[in-house]
């Protein structure tokens, strides 16, 4: 079993801390056999610890990677970021997570976004072992991104856009023939484009009334009812429907008016601060 702290420590070349322990046991954060002579802490988990229904289990003891990762230099570092055994790449910019949804790194590798400052991520974050299905870790939430079924649902998105744009083009058309058969002299101004023909005259639109990177609107998701109303659109919106909600999430990143550049993002593993580990 690969487990996420390892990773940490490896991409960020840090040392794992504690000193030896005597008995066999397992590390209360990530769930890690602790054999007697591993490095380890006493867990320092005080009434105030907030995760407390995260922890792999009530031992006491905390194995000597996720003791590096409860530092608060550690803490910083690993906020939004994809941890690889090779470094740390940020992940706070679409370009970053476009980079990660779209080709990601070779697993295996941690990914986490935080939602509030200072959030414990790494050690409760399942690894991700296949890029066909990427786990990333949002705040308190764990998203799980099948990418054969993210890719697709980038071009449902266009398609359903496009069959929008056809529909408002031919209702714009069948106005335009019907104004020039009522005023034959042609004096009249022509009738002024709707709402949805203005919009749809721009890139075709994605299909959601909002996109939320955080996941957290109520709007997050819903689909537009101008959309709903064009036939050849619905079966490309009855499969976006169907998507799970780290896909959804992950969408909020991906077909936005400006669609971001996948870019890979520069490994800051060795920029942290000293501290006290
Ligand atoms: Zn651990």
């Amino acid at each position: 079993m690969i487990y996420p702290s390892d990773i940490a420590l490896a991409g960020g070349g840090l040392s794992a801390v504690g000193s030896p322990w005597n008995d066999a046991s397992v590390c209360a954060c990530c769930g890690k056999p602790i054999a007697a002579g591993d490095l380890a802490v006493p867990s320092p988990f005080g009434p105030t610890f907030t995760d407390d229904l995260s922890l792999a289990a009530r031992s006491g003891v905390v194995c000597g990677a996720c003791a590096v990762l409860l530092g608060a230099g550690a803490l910083k570092l690993f906020q939004k970021a994809v941890v690889t055994r090779d470094g740390i790449f940020p992940l706070a910019k679409d370009a970053h997570r476009a980079w990660l949804f779209l080709t990601p790194p070779e697993p295996p590798f941690v990914a986490v976004v935080s939602t509030t400052m200072q959030q414990h991520l790494i050690w409760r974050t399942p690894v991700t072992v296949s890029k066909d299905l990427l786990i990333v870790r949002l705040g308190q939430r764990i998203m799980r991104i099948r990418r054969p079924v993210l890719l697709a649902a980038i071009e449902w998105c266009e398609q359903a856009g496009v069959a929008f744009q056809v529909a408002v083009a031919a209702q714009s058309a069948a106005q335009a023939a019907s104004s020039a058969a009522e005023v034959p002299a042609g004096g009249k101004r022509p009738r002024k484009p709707t709402k949805a023909q203005q919009a749809a005259e721009l890139a075709p639109p994605h299909p959601f009334v909002e996109l939320d990177r955080e996941a957290s609107s109520l709007r997050h998701g819903v689909i537009r009812s101008d959309m709903e109303a064009v036939p050849e659109a619905r079966p490309y919106l009855a499969r976006l429907r169907a998507l799970n909600p780290g896909e959804l999430w992950a969408l909020a990143s991906l077909v936005k008016r400006n669609r971001p550049t996948p870019e890979q993002p520069p490994n800051i593993a060795g920029t942290q601060e000293e501290d006290d580990q």
